[in-house]
């Protein structure tokens, strides 16, 4: 390992700066390429560590699959010239190594090997005794247990600094994201570790360069602890990820119009306030759950009924009628599509659930 001990210090530090801002290419192609991104981030003042893929996996065999071993000098230069620590994606053992051999300052575990506990065991056995930080995005699919289980046995490995990408979550057929940011589950990973950074990448989100703006702000919004995108100095002409890439300049404009809002502040008028409409959102919270405990409760009585009378429990014409009247009035109150489909689903199987109870008892 080439690494010195006041290197590994000052990564250490870097990461905890708030908001951390990760870039560079989707994968390094030339010396020059690597090295002009480089100087160019750092000239924009935003950026605190460079990202570069130099083994790619790639969905469908024939793509560019990474520079290989053979890039991985051109880090140390572009990390000499701007001064910016290095990041590197690894997948295996091997990986690791030569990533380590050449002084690459923090390594990141890509989706696609976050779902593989072999993979994922596989790198973590060539961690052991190394230190480095290992920031580990989340796997393909909406699956945190995946998430948090790559997570241990890296640490079980004896990695003490381990952050956590969230990168989306793919899907059949076309949507408005590549994939998916399902933020709920990053709040989720955020709330059972608190003290783990987490940082947003907007860039395999969106797929596109038009959303990475917001995005990226949803990201902030959120609490996130910062953010990795992809930059190019070509992005046009960019080997892998093209339509997803801006220049090193776009990027410092961007990471410029972001809005970074404080978690606190040291205001009473402002804690009191918030304290005021809190309760309020707790009182409505508690009516409500009154109320569809009534509403599981008239549930119950017609499970009774269908029973009497040997009817099935779910009567799709029904179904179908509920669901009209709550988009309709969904959108007079002001209630998303989306949030009036996941909350009728929910309310629906709970009343299954009730009256199956009944039926079958
Ligand atoms: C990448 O960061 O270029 C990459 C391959 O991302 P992901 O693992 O999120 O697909
Ligand atoms: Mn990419």
């Amino acid at each position: 390992m080439e690494q010195t001990i006041e290197n590994v210090k000052s990564v250490e530090a870097i990461l905890q700066k708030r908001p951390l801002i990760i870039s560079g290419p989707c994968s390094a192609e030339t010396e020059e390429q690597v090295v002009n991104t480089a100087i160019r981030l750092a000239a924009t003042g935003k950026v605190d560590i460079l990202r570069a893929g130099i083994w790619k996996p790639r969905t469908r065999p024939g793509s560019f699959e990474g520079i290989g071993t053979k890039g991985l000098p051109w880090l140390q230069q572009a990390r000499k010239a701007s001064g910016l620590p290095v990041a590197v994606e690894v997948a295996t053992a091997k990986q690791v190594e030569d990533a380590l051999h050449f002084g690459v300052d923090v390594l990141w575990i890509g989706a696609r090997t976050t779902v593989n506990p072999f993979s994922v065991q596989d790198v973590a056995d060539a961690l052991r005794g190394v230190d480095v930080p290992v920031l580990i995005k989340n796997p393909i699919n909406p699956d945190l247990e995946l998430w948090i289980g790559a997570m241990e046995r890296v640490q079980k490995a004896g990695i003490k600094n381990v952050g956590l990408i969230h990168r989306g979550f793919s899907s059949y057929g076309n949507t408005e994201y590549r994939n998916a940011p399902m933020w709920h589950l990053a709040i989720e990973m955020k709330r059972r570790y608190p003290g783990v950074l987490l940082i947003n990448d907007p860039s395999h989100i969106c797929g596109n360069r038009s959303n990475l703006h917001d995005v990226a702000q949803t990201a902030i919004d959120l609490d996130f602890d910062g953010l990795i995108i992809e930059s190019h100095i070509d992005p046009d002409n960019a080997w892998s990820d093209a339509k997803q890439q801006i220049t090193p300049e776009v990027l410092g404009e961007l990471i410029g119009s972001i809005r970074w809002r404080k978690e606190d502040v040291a205001s009473e008028e402002y804690h009191a306030n918030l304290e005021k409409l809190r309760q309020q959102i707790n009182n409505l919270d508690d009516e409500l759950m009154q109320i569809l405990s009534q509403r599981m409760k008239v549930a119950e009585k017609i499970g009774q009924y269908k029973k009497d009378n040997d009817i099935t429990i779910l009567q799709t014409n029904r179904w179908n009628s509920i669901l009209e009247r709550a988009f309709a009035k969904g959108e007079k109150l002001g209630l998303s599509k989306e949030f009036v489909t996941k909350y009728f689903d929910a309310v629906h199987m709970e009343s299954i659930t009730h009256q199956n109870k009944i039926m079958n008892s």
